[in-house]
């Protein structure tokens, strides 16, 4: 094998790495979506719950009001009872029916709460089934998630001993540091240098000296002498003849 078929060899196998190691930084991302899709749902279920415990809290605020002038009036009747005069009488009779007034419009006030309870209890009723369901889904996805994500992982591992293995079979520390160094900012390193002479990285023309030096690396590749690195003037990738 020659040495430019030992660094093709690797790029597979560090292709397969780049594409697992995007999935993996990916994969928590989209969980993370879901995830907060789900907390907007649970924020209107919260809001719901929140009405309608406002909702109940006024209706209990009118009942307790209507309450303490049921009382009133009944202190009032029995102080009247044992009242000695008509004018004393007839002006608790007076006082009697202003609370009674009162009385009534709290009560109503009360039974015009009530009328927003039922709304309000269809409101949770509709946020809760809303969110069951959505949550369904979300906890469904995520597991499918996580299973990606170990199973990424478990393939991630598997690539990383076949990079060392591959890695070996470049024994030219030379090509090997010039591929390591270019790696993290061209993909592919390696490239096609096209009959046409483009490289097929970047696609720039290149100078009829790197299509013969080239020529003359195949050469020695197939007679098992060493090669150099030819590279593309412009993108600095390496070249070989396809
Ligand atoms: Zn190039």
């Amino acid at each position: 094998m020659t040495i430019i078929e030992a660094l093709v060899d690797l790029q597979e196998v560090d292709g397969r790495i780049r594409e697992l190691e995007t999935e993996l930084k990916d994969l928590p991302r989209r969980k993370a979506l879901e995830t907060a899709r789900l907390s907007g749902v649970s924020a209107d279920l919260q809001a719901a719950k929140a009405n309608h415990e406002y909702a109940a809290k006024r209706v209990k605020s009118y009942e307790e009001d209507a309450k303490a002038l049921r009382e009133k009036i009944q202190q009032l009747k029995q102080t009247q009872m044992g009242l000695k005069t008509n004018k004393e009488y007839q002006d608790f009779s007076i006082q009697i029916d202003l609370v009674n007034h009162d009385l009534e419009a709290t009560e109503n006030n009360a039974i015009a709460a009530m009328d927003d309870l039922p709304g309000a209890q269809a409101r949770i009723d509709d946020a809760q089934a809303k969110y069951d369901s959505e949550k369904g889904g979300v906890d469904a996805f995520c597991a499918e998630i996580d299973e990606r994500i170990a199973k990424v992982k478990a393939e991630l591992d598997e690539a990383m001993k076949e990079r060392a293995e591959k890695a070996k079979a470049v024994n030219d520390p030379k090509f090997m540091l010039y591929y390591e160094r270019l790696r993290t900012k061209r993909w592919p390193v390696v490239s096609a240098l096209t009959h046409d002479g483009v490289c097929d990285g970047c696609h720039l023309v290149q100078p009829p000296s790197v299509g013969q030096l080239a020529d003359a690396n195949a050469k020695n590749g197939e007679a098992g002498k060493p090669q150099s690195i030819v590279a593309c003037t412009m993108c600095g990738r390496i070249l070989y003849r396809a």
